[in-house]
């Protein structure tokens, strides 16, 4: 069996054999100069062992059959061998045009079921496309040809520039550690809507072509969605939507640092529905929540953007008002006192109801120093307006700072 050479040999053969025709002058030349030996010499001893005429001819006749067979017999080796090689070379080519068809049949299978696309594109200010797979109509809105070479739109002209900006960054930051990039970003579609997409690529140094990105692009705007439903769920309340206990208390030390760190003042408001469990009692739990679910819509409605609304516990709420003063601080909380005993609140049924608040105020760094010292000293406050009479506002003690402290 003729033995395949494999790549490695093929180019060595290459690079170190005679070209063709120089071989096939080596070999003929070999083949001339033989001949020619063979004919001169086997003349001249012929000549000199036989010496009738007859037997002469004869012999000559015979050294010609000789000589037939024997170059036939050399060609036909030679044939043989050369004819052989030929054809374990095409079935070669052959077996490796069916494999190299069959890998791009599975690449393409494998792009083509993405919840994406597979790219490879220029890492030029546009990103633009070299290739892109068939996937690209579910994800972008565009065919491949209106995206390759940018003939319609650049990929770059699909991101808000600052998600543009935010993937070159990260796509160079990688380059430079010679690392894959991967990056979340939201891409305009063709029909304006917005997605969610996870990119992961690499950088192809090609020399001359300079450098290429090739990668894969996938939706991932349910998983998206999903995770800041949870993370929503992780933060909220779910019956009045404001940021939960844990979620205030987060809010809160990162507004007491910002406030440390500038030396700038930070108020808090304590609040606590009057006689909350009056109105439960008299309309039912399920009035008590719609109160609850419209005082602290009110309440989110009546400060500022900065400012952040939390649930403490059951109707206790809690302000946190950065860069506000105790002056401020204390308007502000009659203001809302104000505000909810002026509105009347919905019971769900249609009938209405008047509720009251009372509130504590306590401001950093005058009440305290720390998240816990600043809410125990607003608890308080709050629990004095409640002796005071309830539907009022108390500001806290200085001397629960140097209690707090210690
Ligand atoms: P006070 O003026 O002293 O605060 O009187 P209060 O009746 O409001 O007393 P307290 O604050 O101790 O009671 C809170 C009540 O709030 C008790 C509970 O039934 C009610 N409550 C707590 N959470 C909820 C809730 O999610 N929904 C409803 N409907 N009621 C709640
Ligand atoms: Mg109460
Ligand atoms: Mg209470």
């Amino acid at each position: 069996m003729t033995r395949i050479p494999d790549r490695g040999q093929v180019r060595e053969r290459l690079s170190t054999q005679l070209r063709p025709v120089r071989r096939a002058l080596v070999v003929t030349s070999v083949y001339a100069v033989a001949g020619l030996l063979w004919i001169t010499f086997s003349d001249l001893i012929v000549g000199a062992l036989v010496t009738d005429a007859d037997t002469l001819s004869q012999v000559q006749t015979w050294k010609g059959f000789f000589f037939v067979f024997v170059t036939a017999l050399v060609l036909f080796l030679a044939l043989f061998r050369l004819l052989t090689r030929d054809r374990a070379l095409l079935r070669l080519q052959h077996d490796q045009s069916l494999a190299l068809r069959k890998r791009e049949r599975q690449l393409t299978v494998l792009m083509d079921s993405l919840p994406g696309m597979a790219y490879r594109c220029r890492y030029d200010d546009h990103g633009t496309m070299l290739f892109v797979s068939e996937g690209c109509v579910e994800l972008t809105g565009y065919d491949p040809d209106e995206l390759m070479g940018s003939r319609a739109i650049s990929y770059g002209d699909m991101l808000d520039t600052e998600s543009y900006r935010h993937l070159l960054f990260e796509i160079r930051s990688a380059l430079a550690k010679e690392e894959p990039y991967s990056v979340e970003y939201a891409l305009n579609r063709k029909d304006g809507q917005q997605v969610w997409v996870w990119e992961r690529g690499r950088a192809i140094h090609e020399g001359a072509d300079g450098t290429m990105l090739e990668g894969i692009v996938l939706d991932i705007s349910d998983r998206k969605r999903l995770r800041d439903e949870l993370e929503e769920l992780a933060t909220r309340d779910p019956l009045t939507g404001l940021l939960n206990r844990r979620e205030m208390s987060r809010v809160l030390e990162e507004e007491l640092e910002r406030a440390r760190r500038y030396q700038r003042p930070m108020a808090m408001l304590w609040i606590d529905f009057d006689r909350f469990k009056e109105i439960n009692d008299t309309f039912g739990h399920a009035a008590g929540d719609s109160v609850l679910q419209s005082v602290t819509g009110l309440l989110e409605e009546s400060v500022r953007s900065v400012d952040s609304v939390g649930r403490f516990g059951g109707e206790e709420f809690v302000i946190v008002l950065p860069e506000m003063g105790v002056a401020e601080a204390q308007e502000t909380a009659e203001r809302l006192r104000r505000q909810v005993s002026a509105t009347p609140q919905p019971l769900g049924d249609g009938r209405m109801v008047s509720l009251t608040i009372s509130v504590g105020v306590a401001v950093y760094p005058r009440h305290g120093l720390t998240g816990s010292a600043l809410c125990a000293a607003a608890d308080k406050a709050m629990y004095q307006a409640k002796t005071a009479g309830r539907n009022c506002v108390a500001l806290a003690h200085v001397q629960e700072q140097v209690h707090n402290e210690q």
